[in-house]
């Protein structure tokens, strides 16, 4: 008979977000008349509507479909020149950075290239990650058959942990053993960490030093609030011969339900063929991406590239500014009731230190029951996570404030 990929058999079954619903639905059974009271600072999923621009955008976009003359079938699958020249000059040439346009490939989601990106690279390499860590990262490595078993605590044989903590700033220390695919995100998710020019310089001297990759994820760049921060890792001198840097409109822009983000190959980039010939990975990628994509869809791009347009540029920093409101608000409230704090300054997320002695999984039940907030325990994302939650800024400011209420009044 015909087999399977055994390497998903390996998978944990999707355990954080099933066991926090089971668990936030057992209390609704119980407590029914506090259901509609119950405020979810869990899911990391932008709240707010899509800017006017992108909306407006679309709409034309749509009636030049309803034209023959406008019509438009099947476009560039790496993506339609008037996006690629607007988060060229936007992105990369206004901050000094040198990036191509035919570096950018446009897809439907940080998180399919995230994992495709593994289609055009070796057989077995070494994978170093953060802990705690974004799980895409660990269970694609782990369906691309990258590692072995998983163990008992959730972590997976052969892969290398790098621990993010408050000592390190959450910054992980460069890897003990050489590694061959280094993830990093940053702004991050869940820790809220941001990464110096100082910390990136020394990954990508690393990186460029141990002949690895970087796969660098900056899906929360756009909340950065110190200037003089890194937006990109191309901001970094070496990047370009080490390093793929993964971008979305999801967070940027409200585009988690739209979808649309884009992925950057430097053509210096190289890698090592079967007999040992250095070979440039942007024309794998080209490869790939014709082969088996065929381009988000044009209504999409137009959308996307009224973000870069002044009215669409200032919807977004609107957005933007309101999230990292709600974080502000949320941080000021959290310190006040005596936690320790980290991050949601340069990003959407909260890393907060349980109470003494508490779990991640003891602090989510007692805020379920006593303030009836939804947070995500930070142990769902990695052992070194654990003794931390994470809450989110995606919500309304009413509900910001509803929070700050409950948490100051118990
Ligand atoms: C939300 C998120 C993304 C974006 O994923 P999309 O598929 O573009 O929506 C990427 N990386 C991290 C760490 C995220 O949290």
């Amino acid at each position: 008979m015909f087999s399977l990929n055994s390497n998903y058999l390996k998978l944990k079954a999707g355990y954080l977000f099933p066991e926090i619903a089971r668990r936030v639905q057992e209390f609704i059974t119980t407590n029914p008349s506090q259901a509609d009271h119950l405020i979810r600072c869990g899911i990391g999923d932008v709240t707010e509507p899509l800017p006017l621009a992108v909306r407006e955008a679309m709409h034309v976009a749509v009636d030049e479909m309803g034209s023959r003359s406008t019509f438009r079938g099947y476009g560039p699958e790496q993506g339609y020149d008037f996006l690629r020249r607007a988060i060229q000059q936007s992105e990369y040439a206004a901050r000094g950075i040198p990036i191509a346009e035919d570096e950018i490939f446009i897809s439907d989601g940080s998180k399919c290239d995230g994992g495709n990106i593994l289609d055009i690279l070796g057989a077995h390499p070494s994978v170093a990650l953060m802990d705690p860590v974004y799980p895409v990262y660990v269970d694609t490595n782990v369906m691309a058959g990258h590692t072995g078993n998983a163990r008992e605590d959730g972590s997976y044989e052969g892969i290398v942990y790098l621990e993010c903590t408050p000592e390190n700033h959450f910054i992980p220390s460069l890897p003990q053993r050489r590694v061959d695919l280094i993830y990093l995100c940053y702004p991050n998710n869940p820790t809220g960490a941001v990464a110096s020019h100082q910390a990136l310089r020394a990954w990508v001297q690393y990186a460029r030093e141990h002949q690895a990759l970087l796969l660098f994820d900056a899906a929360y760049e756009a909340y950065i609030q110190d200037k003089t921060l890194p937006h990109s890792i191309y901001e970094i001198p070496g990047a370009r011969q080490c390093a793929i840097e993964f971008r979305s409109f999801s967070k940027k822009a409200g585009f988690t339900g739209v979808r649309c983000a884009f992925t950057i190959i430097p053509k210096e980039l190289l890698a090592l063929s079967a007999t040992g010939e250095k070979k440039p990975l942007h024309a794998l990628w080209h490869r790939r991406f014709t082969t088996k994509f065929n381009g988000v869809s044009y209504i999409t791009q137009r959308g996307a590239a009224a973000i870069y347009t002044p009215e669409g540029a200032a919807q977004v920093q609107a957005l933007l500014d309101h999230y990292i409101g709600n974080a502000a608000i949320l941080r000021e409230a959290v310190i006040a009731a005596g936690l320790t704090v980290y991050g949601g300054v340069h990003a959407p997320y909260l890393w907060v230190k349980s109470p003494q002695g508490e779990t991640s999984w003891q602090t989510f039940d007692r805020f379920l029951h006593d303030y009836r907030i939804v947070i995500t325990p930070g142990s769902g994302f990695g052992r070194a996570g654990e003794g931390y939650f994470r809450i989110s800024a995606f919500n309304s400011r009413e509900n910001i404030l509803e929070v700050v209420k409950r948490l100051s009044s118990c």
